[in-house]
C-alpha cells in the first residue's frame, strides 16, 4: 500500500531587497514550489510553521510536480500543513516550528 506523502505545493523562498538608505536585506515570500525552481530560489521553508523544507518531486519525470514536505516530523506534527497535524485526532493546536529558518 503507498504511503501518503505529505505535499505542500508553496513554500517561502528567501529574496533580497534594496534597503532603503542603501544595501540589501532578506525577506521570505510565499511562492510556488515549482515557480521557485524555475527561478533558481536555493532558500525554503514552510510558510506556516517557517520550519525547514526538504524539496522533491524535482526528478523530471513526466507529469511531476515539485513539493516541499517537512523535514522535522516534530514540525509537521503542529504545522497547519503537516499531515501529521492535519491527521492527528487529540485537538492539538498548531504552534510554529521551535527550529525555524531564519
Ligand atoms: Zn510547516
Amino acid at each position: 500500500m503507498a504511503v501518503e506523502r505529505e505535499k505542500m505545493y508553496e513554500c517561502e523562498v528567501r529574496r533580497r531587497r534594496l534597503k532603503a538608505g542603501g544595501g540589501y536585506e532578506p525577506y521570505w515570500k510565499v511562492k510556488n514550489v515549482a515557480v521557485a525552481l524555475v527561478d533558481e530560489d536555493t532558500d525554503f521553508r514552510c510558510k506556516d510553521c517557517f520550519g525547514a523544507v526538504k524539496l522533491l518531486g524535482r526528478n523530471g519525470k513526466t507529469g511531476a510536480v515539485a513539493y516541499v514536505e517537512h523535514k522535522l516530523s516534530a514540525d509537521a506534527e503542529f504545522c497547519p500543513s503537516g499531515l501529521l497535524f492535519q491527521r492527528a485526532t487529540d485537538g492539538r493546536e498548531a504552534k510554529p516550528s521551535a527550529n525555524p529558518v531564519a
